[in-house]
């Protein structure tokens, strides 16, 4: 198996996700590091999108909520490269009814490297690396001789 590349560009394109129990923690972190997420394209599983907004007034495309599917629209978009920055605070204490599509979610980010944060500081740190700023080259997996 050989690997292949996708490039990130400059301006990423980021999933935001927050269970209902670190909903609160997402948003004030996003009122709080609004200036530079406002440099990038957002999105966001629905009701955590629609908050995000509210408070910071940036735009956020809003998926399905993830209960109803948003973390596999998520995960399908990562797969088809329209995706490629994810900021996903789950709950660790709480079981939630779309589990395995939580589950799915984070198996695909690590299948594309994509850069995920689940708490607030791996989001600290992953928001204010300089390669926010820069082109990088992402490593995926090319199957196609496999396929083949
Ligand atoms: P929500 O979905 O933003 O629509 O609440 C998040 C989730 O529970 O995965």
């Amino acid at each position: 198996m050989t690997d292949q590349t996708i490039t990130m560009e400059k301006q990423k394109r980021i999933a935001l996700v927050a269970h209902d129990n670190c909903k609160i923690d997402l948003i004030n972190w996003a009122k709080n590091n609004k200036s530079q997420l406002g440099k990038h394209f957002l999105c966001g599983t629905g009701t955590t999108a629609k908050l995000i907004t509210e408070a910071t007034k940036l735009p956020v495309t809003a998926l399905n909520s993830g209960p109803l599917g948003g973390d596999q629209q998520i995960g399908a978009r990562i797969v088809e490269g329209d995706i490629d920055f994810i900021i996903f605070f789950w709950d660790p204490l709480s079981a939630q009814p779309h589990d395995p599509d939580v589950k799915a979610l984070l198996r695909i980010a690590v299948l594309y490297d994509i850069p995920i944060a689940n708490n607030l500081s791996s989001a600290d740190f992953l928001l204010t690396s300089p390669l926010m700023e820069m082109e990088y080259k992402r490593k995926i997996i090319d199957y196609r001789e496999r396929i083949k």
